[in-house]
């Protein structure tokens, strides 16, 4: 793909998406933040607008999952869940999305129907609601079936904001379940393993997982593995504060069927997307009591304690021998259209 025009890399979450972002749209925009408030530049998963006593969280996301449906979720699910958790992400309680969609002529009103029946579920789960929306439809060859921009909206008192770049040397590292659920079973299901598996995404809203583990104080930093996986996540969390990560392989929740089907299709399972999941760096003395209260939520059955924050510049993984390796965030993505 020649240099002036967009490649699928330049959606991959990648160095190469990375610099497009930098050089063709932060540079482009003259105003990114408001009233120091956290802005597009610093690339959370949200930005925050002060508000008084309060700080309004923001953040927006399009869904071109493919296929529509899959085990475990849809579209539907995916566009509410994926907003709902970078809102809860930066520590701030997700109240309302905004949903537009961008349809195919000729699509199926019965499978529209049953997305907005799972956005619905899914925001009742989260006690969220849909605001606002936009209905836009494209003749039959200009889009692929249907293209869906949520944007999440929350709200957190002052000073309660959580950040994905303030791990400091000494926090423990808690993931809430096991990695890798989601992209490998969109992989396997495309591969042509069907409904027919054990394996099924974990499409869910985290808002329930993350206030646990607000109401017992803490949570230094947190961030949803979603694109890129748990290597993007912890790498980004690791290079924006300053530290080195070290991580016991043995302790990270990896369900079997998830391996055996990485080891089948040769992908990483941290290299691929979740889309339940939050990675949160925590009080040393306090991680104990929030993986605790984290394990009490139906989607926290499989959180684990995975690891430390320690001096250094790099995300190691101990391996059950006793050797070091380093994780480093994947280059491209190994599979696209996932979210
Ligand atoms: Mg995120």
């Amino acid at each position: 793909m020649s240099q002036d025009k967009i490649g699928m890399n330049h959606g991959a979450g990648g160095e190469v998406m990375g610099n497009l972002i930098a050089d063709t749209i932060l540079n482009n925009i003259s105003k990114k933040s408001v009233d120091g408030g956290i802005g597009l530049d610093a690339l959370d998963d949200g930005a925050t607008i002060p508000l008084g006593d309060y700080e309004i969280v923001v953040t927006t996301d399009g869904h071109t999952v493919s296929p529509l449906f899959f085990p475990g979720g849809d579209i539907g699910r995916i566009s509410a869940a994926g907003t709902i958790n970078d809102v809860s992400v930066m520590g701030a309680k997700p109240i309302a999305i905004t949903n537009a969609m961008i349809i195919k002529e000729g699509f199926p009103i019965e499978n529209l129907d049953k997305i907005m029946k799972s956005m619905n579920e899914t925001c009742e789960e989260a006690d969220v609601a849909i605001v606002a929306g936009d209905t836009k439809v494209m003749e039959q060859d200009k889009i692929d079936e249907i293209v869906i921009v949520t944007t999440g909206i929350g709200i957190a008192k002052k000073g309660e904001i959580i950040r994905d770049s303030t791990l400091e040397v000494g926090d423990k590292i808690i993931v809430t379940g096991s990695i890798g659920d989601h992209g490998m079973s969109l992989m396997s299901f495309r591969e042509g393993f069907g409904f027919d598996t054990d394996l099924k995404s974990d499409v869910a809203p985290m808002w329930g997982i993350v206030s646990k583990a607000l109401e017992i104080g803490g949570v230094k930093a947190m961030k949803d593995p979603t694109r890129g996986g748990f290597a993007n996540a912890i790498n980004e969390m690791a290079s924006k504060s300053g530290v080195g990560i070290l991580l016991n392989q043995e302790d990270i929740p990896i369900k079997e069927e998830v391996k055996a089907v990485s080891d089948m299709l040769g992908i990483d399972p941290f290299e691929v997307a979740n889309e339940g999941k939050v990675v949160m760096g925590v009080k040393s003395d306090l991680a104990d009591e929030i993986l605790e209260a984290i394990q009490k939520d139906k989607y926290g059955k499989d959180a684990a304690i995975i690891g430390e924050v320690i001096e250094g510049k790099h995300v190691l993984i101990e391996t059950p021998v006793g050797g070091e390796r380093i994780l480093e965030a994947p280059i491209a993505d190994p599979v696209p259209r996932v979210c």
